[in-house]
């Protein structure tokens, strides 16, 4: 079975009526998957579920950590662009990542490693 985006969505926020802190996204996973499983198990992905909470304004805080750098944002795949950082001589570095289109950002050099998820 499939569910709809506005299925994930309604059992992500009973969800998180009950815990309203979730402290991973395969916390959150585990509890929507069996939420919409009834009768018959539903063919969900836990990327699905963080794409959809963020684009309905369900809080999301991203831990990071040091590791492989990524390319797109986790939340709509779209492309980084740079976040600069000017010294006292004018000379800018590269210090993070942002995407435009929800304003997630990140470090150089590090991924993330934990999602949270808060009413
Ligand atoms: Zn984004």
């Amino acid at each position: 079975m499939r569910a709809t985006d506005p299925q994930i969505l309604e059992a992500i926020k009973s969800v998180l009526k009950k815990d309203t802190t979730i402290h991973s996204q395969k916390e959150l996973f585990e509890k929507v998957k069996k939420k919409l499983s009834n009768n018959e198990e539903v063919q969900i992905s836990a990327e699905r579920i963080r794409r959809i909470a963020k684009k309905n304004g369900i809080r999301i805080q991203v831990h990071s950590r040091k590791g492989k750098e990524i390319k797109t944002c986790p939340f709509c795949n779209n492309e980084f662009q740079d976040i600069l950082s000017e010294d006292l001589f004018g000379k800018s570095t590269v210090i993070g990542k942002l995407c435009k289109n929800c304003k997630f950002e990140i470090g150089v050099g590090r991924s993330p490693a934990r999602y949270i998820f808060r009413k």
